[in-house]
This record gives C-alpha cells, sequence and structure tokens, in this order.
C-alpha cells in the first residue's frame, strides 16, 4: 500500500474515524500515530523482517499494523476495544498475514496465539496501563525475543536508569533483570493524534536467555527492591526492616548488608542490581 493511503497519512485517519462515526475513547489510552518516519524507527529498533512473528499490542485504527503487516512474516493484534473491531478489519483488509484478536492483553494467554514459537512484541502502548503490560510480559517468562514499544518519555527514562539517578527504583531494577533496555527514539506529541500531554519515546527490551544476575529467592529479592524505594529518604536498613510482608529486623539486614561490603547506612538507590541479589542472598540463608 502507497504510504499515502496508509493511516501515518493525519488526512486518511480523520477520513477513516469520520467514516466510521469513531470518536477517541481516552479510557483506552488511544492517541493514534500520524508520524510514518516514527514508524518506520519502531519498525527498524524492533529488527522486524520477513521470518518475524510479530505481537502488537492495541493496534487502535491500523497505523503501525499496517507497516508490520509489510515488513514481518505475520502480525496477530491485541485490541481491546470492540468500537474497533470492524475498523481494523476494514483497514488491514488488504493484508492476508493479520489476525485481528479482540481481547484484553493482561488477560490473554499470549503463549497460546503463538503456539510456543519466538515472537516480537511491537506496540504503541496505551499509557495509563505501560507498567503492568511490561511487568506482566516480562515475569510471564513468554519466549518474546525483544519487546519494542512506544512509552511515556519519563518511563522510558525509569526503565533505563543506573544507580545513583532520580529515575533509578523497582521499575529499572526489574527491567534490567529481564532484559537489556535501548532507548531508540525521542518523540514529541505532535507526532500522535490526538496529542498526549507528554513527551514519548521508543525502547526495546532485548530479553535475556536468563536473568541478568543469579539469585536463590527472586520473590525475596524483588520485595527487598521494593522495600528500599518505598521511602528513599530511608536507609535501606530502615526501610526493609519496617516493610509488611518482610519479617527482618534492622540488625539482620545491617549485619547482610555488611557481610556484602556494604555500609549499614547505605540507601537503596546506590545498590546495584548485583548488590540487591547478594543482599537478597544474604538473608535468605
Ligand atoms: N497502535 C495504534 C497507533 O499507534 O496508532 C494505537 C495506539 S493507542 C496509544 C493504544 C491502543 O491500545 C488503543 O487502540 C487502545 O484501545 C488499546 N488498548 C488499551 N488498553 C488495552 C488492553 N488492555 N488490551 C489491548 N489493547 C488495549
Amino acid at each position: 500500500m502507497d504510504n499515502n493511503n496508509k493511516l501515518s497519512n493525519p488526512q486518511e485517519t480523520i477520513r477513516v474515524m469520520k467514516e466510521n462515526g469513531f470518536t477517541v475513547r481516552k479510557k483506552f489510552g488511544q492517541n493514534f500515530l500520524i508520524d510514518s518516519h516514527v514508524i518506520d524507527k519502531i519498525i527498524a529498533a524492533a529488527e522486524i523482517d520477513k521470518d518475524t512473528e510479530v505481537l502488537e499490542i492495541g493496534p487502535g485504527l491500523g497505523t503501525l499494523t499496517q507497516y508490520l503487516a509489510e515488513a514481518a512474516k505475520s502480525v496477530t493484534a491485541v485490541e481491546i476495544d470492540d468500537m474497533l473491531i470492524p475498523i481494523l478489519e476494514k483497514t488491514l483488509a488488504s493484508y492476508d498475514n493479520v489476525r485481528i484478536v479482540h481481547g484484553d492483553i493482561l488477560k490473554q494467554d499470549v503463549n497460546e496465539l503463538f503456539g510456543g514459537r519466538p515472537f516480537k512484541i511491537v506496540a504503541n502502548l496505551p499509557y495509563y496501563i505501560t507498567t503492568p503490560i511490561i511487568m506482566s510480559l516480562l515475569e510471564s517468562k513468554v519466549p518474546a525475543q525483544s519487546i519494542t514499544v512506544m512509552i511515556q518519555k519519563e518511563v522510558a527514562d525509569r526503565m533505563k536508569a543506573s544507580p545513583g539517578s532520580k529515575d533509578y527504583g523497582a521499575l529499572s531494577l526489574a527491567v534490567q533483570y529481564y532484559s537489556e533496555p535501548y532507548l531508540a527514539a525521542n518523540v514529541p506529541p505532535n507526532c500522535f493524534m490526538p496529542r498526549p500531554g507528554v513527551g514519548s519515546a521508543v525502547i526495546r527490551l532485548k530479553i535475556l536467555d536468563k536473568p541478568s544476575v543469579e539469585v536463590k529467592d527472586e520473590e525475596l529479592m524483588f520485595k527487598i527492591i521494593r522495600a528500599s524505594f518505598n521511602q528513599r529518604r530511608k536507609t535501606l536498613a530502615n526501610a526493609v526492616s519496617h516493610f509488611e510482608g518482610l519479617n527482618f529486623s534492622r540488625e539482620d539486614v545491617e549485619k547482610a548488608l555488611e557481610a556484602c561490603g556494604l555500609k549499614p547506612g547505605v540507601r537503596g538507590e546506590a545498590l546495584t542490581l548485583e548488590e540487591f541479589s547478594a543482599l537478597a542472598n544474604a538473608l535468605s540463608e
């Protein structure tokens, strides 16, 4: 399909919305892409070719989907909004490698959609549920090779942040435990219709074959991480010993910190993922 006739042309997006009497639903985080250069950057960052099976989350009117269908082997697109399903059937009618699934990505058995085959995830995500979607995909250990998504710039910065920076926190550690993040592009609000109130970014998370650190009790490590960043101004020992669901005294935590070569008064924001895993291992003994 010629780029002019695609939905990345704003006139075409307006025409399709009018023709179908569709108005954007804010509750579903609908901000449609209207810039072909941004879409090209997403496809390049995701490293899509004719052997790639793609899972797209939230195809909307089908804007990104039209480009994905031309670049990939196949696209499975999961959309929650029932009003968009008949529209997608029309805007994607000329592609025979697209499967439209009506459903909520958070309730979808993603593995079943691909019968265990590897795939790549690509999306312009609904911003109101970015973190739950990414975390459920990472934690469910689906055989996805990468997740390339448009998200709020501020969330992208948190995902790739390093110790000591203001953006560093539980999300950085969780994302970097399962994947290698790479910021592919910053995207201004005028690339969307309607324009979001925040800046956006395209981030690619390359899923690691195995987590980046070895830890005996993964759940305990993430509880310690959550506790440490729950009250950033407290020392780690203080925050962890007062956290619900963790039964350690301040002395227990201080001893474990010392055993790991860390100062008893250290704050969570100074610890690397390796240090959190060592601390969790020391506390699980
Ligand atoms: N991909 C389109 C584009 O780039 O123009 C639309 C992106 S829009 C930011 C997000 C899309 O996700 C909307 O179509 C919205 O209806 C859909 N969506 C929101 N919540 C969803 C969920 N839980 N499961 C699947 N799709 C969802």
